[in-house]
């Protein structure tokens, strides 16, 4: 969410002329888009803004902001902290950033901007001051040209008792179909080939109009139909809204991948009840076997929370037990860190020591790594379709001069997500191609190229060669676990936008959405 926020704001800053500056030295202006799921994420912004305190010092014209979720969540407190900051910008409000610079640059002084919280009036008024969004979009911002989040809905209504986002993000409010639908046509005409839907529960969507009411099954079913796109995902999943239409939804449109993220947050009923969660393990695994049953061969993913309040050795074993027989292909898990504002924070005791919180995540991520390597090793001897994103990791770090032959090593993510690194020509990438699985770890496959595909001599002519899209790793506060791009969403989201003005701060800003 915070990668496609970033691109909405660089877009629209870039619409009133400002462009991407190469370092924050060079930078008249630097954002921090933030997250406040946990501590940790919001420490690593207090320590940036500590560090860049003496740059603004030096440059007093530097304008400084904190955008997102903990400007919407700390709000005066950030200035208090940090005085040097001059902008202060919720997530209902990134679309007046760039006029707020220009204010700024005019000599109008700090600025806050942020929503209404949740107690503050009616739903209806608070959902209004969390504005909706929907600027051009920007295709150098996105991690690669032909992949992008399209949100479907702002906001949660779950309140899950950890979870900070409905306060942070405000109420549920569903985009039209018409304008998701519009949107993926106007990407695909940029040359985007697979695009994944981003609501908080995303598969919660629902928008009524008059007697017709479209909810995720039927969004996918109309964008299943746009011409050039080749795939389609969605994140994040509520369990007790995978319904039956959405499960054959996702079996009978090609488009659609069989990946489907769906937070148990813990293998205890107990636990699950003081999360407020609203269902059972027993709820949790009938949904899972109607998914099975459909799905075959669908990758599932979760997350997990451990050491919430009051979590027992015994009710930890239980979380322990689910990773170990619901065979996810990955699960992404946190040490519970207390969030104000939530109900946990206001009711439940957070009294598990941060040692044990420590262990317990060891021991869960290393059962998960079991479970991914047992999953990945039975694709050895397969054929897997990939769409290339882009050099690996190893590539973009490797000192020496690129292969003669031309050859880089590459990523490719198959439609049940799993990352594929194969050695190829850089003009596959954009591409679908087909892999022949040699080797796997809990985290990546390993391939070759398909039917010589990879030493053929292009003869397409629209083809291009050499260009490699740089691939934005995301920090992942979890040691050991893999990089992989869709950890973005629920990994701190650190991006330091510094932007130089290139036009005169006066000329006047577009309205976004215009
Ligand atoms: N609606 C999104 C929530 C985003 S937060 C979703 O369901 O995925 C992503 C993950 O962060 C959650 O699933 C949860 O596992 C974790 N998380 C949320 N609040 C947390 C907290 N207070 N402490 C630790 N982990 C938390």
């Amino acid at each position: 969410m915070n990668v496609l926020d970033s691109e909405l704001v660089v877009a629209a800053l870039r619409r009133t002329g400002w462009e991407m500056a190469k370092t924050s030295a060079d930078a008249d202006a630097i954002f921090y888009n933030t997250c406040s799921v946990r501590q940790h994420a919001e420490d690593k912004i207090y320590s940036a803004l500590g560090r860049i305190r003496l740059a603004k010092q030096e440059r007093p014209g530097l304008v400084v902001g904190v955008l997102g979720c903990m400007a919407q969540k700390d709000q005066a407190l950030i200035r208090k902290r940090a005085p040097w900051v001059d902008l202060v910008v919720g997530p209902g409000q990134l679309h007046q950033v760039p006029a707020l610079v220009d204010g700024i640059l005019a000599g109008g002084g700090p600025r806050l901007e942020v929503s209404l919280g949740r107690k503050a009036g009616s739903r209806d008024t608070v959902a209004r001051s969390f504005e909706s969004y929907d600027p051009d979009r920007d295709p150098t911002m996105r991690p690669t040209p032909f992949q992008a989040f399209v949100r479907t809905q702002t906001g949660c209504d779950k309140f899950c008792a950890f979870c900070v986002v409905p306060q942070v993000r405000g109420p549920e409010q569903a985009r039209p179909p018409e304008a998701i639908l519009a949107e993926t046509h106007k990407l695909v005409a940029e040359g985007c080939r697979e695009i994944t839907l981003i609501g908080q529960t995303v598969n919660s969507y629902r928008w009524t109009e008059g007697d017709r009411t479209t909810r995720l099954a039927d969004l996918l079913a109309q964008l299943d139909g746009v011409p050039g796109l080749d795939r389609i995902r969605f994140v994040t999943n509520y369990p007790r809204d995978m319904t039956n239409d959405l499960i054959a939804a996702v079996r009978d449109l090609p488009k659609v991948c069989h990946s489907l993220h769906v937070p148990a947050q813990h293998g205890s009923d107990t636990v699950l009840a003081r999360m407020k969660r609203g269902y059972t393990i027993g709820e949790y695994m009938e949904m899972l076997g109607r998914v099975r049953e459909a799905l075959p061969h669908a990758a599932v993913t979760s997350d997990f929370i451990v050491g919430f309040c009051g979590e027992t050795d015994a009710e930890f074993q239980l979380a322990l037990d689910l990773v170990q027989t619901a065979d996810f292909k990955t699960s992404f898990i946190f040490k519970y860190s207390p969030r104000p504002g939530t109900k946990a924070f206001e009711r439940q005791a957070d009294d598990v020591p941060e040692a044990i919180k420590k262990v317990r995540l060891q021991l869960l991520m290393e059962a998960q790594a079991d479970v991914s390597l047992a999953g990945n090793l039975s694709f050895v001897g397969t054929r897997q379709q990939v769409l290339v994103e882009g050099p690996s990791v190893w590539e973009e770090k490797r000192e020496s001069a690129p292969s003669p032959s031309g050859m880089a090593q590459l990523t490719g993510r198959t439609a049940c997500d799993r990352i594929v690194v194969f050695d190829g020509p850089p003009r596959l990438i954009g591409r679908l191609i087909d892999t022949n699985i040699t080797s796997a770890s809990a985290w990546t496959l390993t391939g070759v190229v398909a039917d010589g595909l990879a030493d053929a001599v292009p003869l397409d002519a629209l083809e291009t060669e050499g260009s490699l899209p740089t691939e934005r790793v995301p920090s992942s506060e979890q040691s050991g676990q893999p990089p992989v791009r869709s950890t973005q969403l629920y990994t701190q989201q650190l991006y330091d936008i510094a932007l130089a003005s290139t036009a005169l701060p006066s000329q006047p800003s577009v309205p976004p959405g215009v």
